[in-house]
């Protein structure tokens, strides 16, 4: 087992890095670019790029300089607002990093997305292509949901999500989310808190311990700060979370120096799961679960075999065939995500029963499998799967 200094040290043959700046970090209070501290971010994360690191930077920032710029004090309630400050501001804040990263001899590249864009496969393998070309050509990829466009539906969410998803399109190493606080806290019995230095995984205690508070500029908290890292570890990755304002954080972290709080195990079994199944399990909002027995359990986890309706205790939710899923144990822990064979209402009917009665319960049989092994991810970080 490997100590916490020889993981933290291991960070540093982490070759391709996610970069998540919130808006707090690039934003003063008074809602004024900080540019002190933007330079200074560029300044570190110029000196990672001419270390040889492939870097990757999702930058939020769009609504908050477009809100200085027209002149707002307060986050305006309605979406169109927001998107009419978001469209003002993309501009400003590129323009911001494009000058002082070329005053460190860096070229960046603008890359905007949607939530529909990673789900859609073939748009999906286009973002992957062009942000991997643009890594190749040694120019770093600035990314932004595209506000302009994102309602409801599409969003991301916030952008600790849409770091921990560009984490995974580029098959990144480590994600950084850098926000306003040293990392997660926990309270002490003198009535204080501490820095939580290194987390395992992310359990209910764990986020039980996230207390967020709303801004002006920004969405995402601890928590969403959690919940997206929680994703991106469970592919065998690591993730920390860091304060953006402190001097030297990111040559820090990428040193091996207790900075933050540090999620994942990188000693752990990496998951090279094929580009496809990573698709499915992470960019798609599963629409509902099965939940099955030990037996059906073990053969999924351990070896790494189909589900199977024999192994189907119940179903929750209505979902139709290709839809998204989640495979749970009783207990509610989900252990595998992938595309169902079924729709929730013949799973109803055929749950608990042998392969062999499917024609017999539904009239045909299209599949013996409920999710083919092929299309589903194993959410557990101990085992390897091509
Ligand atoms: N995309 C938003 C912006 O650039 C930020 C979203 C978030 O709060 O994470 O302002």
């Amino acid at each position: 087992m490997k100590t916490d200094d020889s993981i933290r040290a291991s960070l540093a043959q982490c070759h391709r890095v996610v970069i998540k700046i919130g808006s707090r970090v690039l934003i003063q209070s008074s809602g004024r670019p900080d540019l002190r501290r933007i330079r200074a971010l560029v300044k570190e994360i110029a000196a990672l790029h001419h270390a040889g690191k492939e870097v990757v930077v999702v930058s939020s920032g769009a609504i908050g300089a477009g809100l200085h710029a027209l002149g707002h004090k307060t986050r305006p309630g309605t979406l169109p607002d927001l998107q009419m400050a978001a469209a003002v501001g993309q501009t400003r804040l590129m323009s911001r990093y494009s000058a002082l990263f070329a005053r460190e001899s860096v070229r960046i590249g603008q890359v905007l997305l949607t939530h529909d864009d990673l789900r859609d496969r073939v748009r999906h393998l286009n973002a992957r292509n062009t942000m991997m070309n643009l890594l190749r050509h040694r120019i770093i990829p600035v990314v932004n949901e595209n506000d302009v466009v994102a309602v409801d539906e599409i969003k991301f969410g916030d952008n600790d999500h849409l770091g921990a998803l560009v984490g995974m399109l580029l098959d990144a190493d480590l994600l950084i989310l850098l926000s306003t606080v040293d990392g997660l806290r926990q309270p002490t019995n003198g009535g204080k808190t501490r820095r939580v230095a290194m987390i395992d995984h992310i359990s209910d205690d764990v986020l039980a311990l996230a207390i967020d508070q709303s801004s002006t500029f920004s969405t995402g908290g601890m928590r969403s700060k959690l919940q997206s890292a929680a994703d991106f570890v469970q592919v065998g990755r690591s993730a920390v979370i860091a304060n953006g304002r402190k001097a030297n954080v990111l040559q820090r972290i990428m040193t091996g120096a207790d900075e933050g709080t540090l999620i994942g195990r990188p000693s752990l079994a990496r998951q090279d799961a094929h580009n496809r199944k990573r698709w499915i399990a992470f960019f798609h909002k599963p629409q509902g679960s099965v939940i099955v027995d030990e037996g059906a359990c073990k053969a999924i986890e351990q070896q790494g075999r189909s589900l199977l309706p024999a192994g189907i205790l119940s179903v929750e939710g209505n979902f139709p065939i290709g839809a998204v899923i989640n495979v749970k144990t009783p207990e509610g822990k989900t252990i595998a995500r992938g595309l169902t064979e079924y729709a929730s209402e013949a799973i109803q009917t055929i749950k608990g029963r042998k392969t062999s009665e499917i024609e017999a319960l539904l009239g045909s049989k299209d599949y013996d499998e409920v999710i083919h092994r092929d299309h589903m991810l194993i959410l557990s970080q101990q085992r390897t799967q091509a």
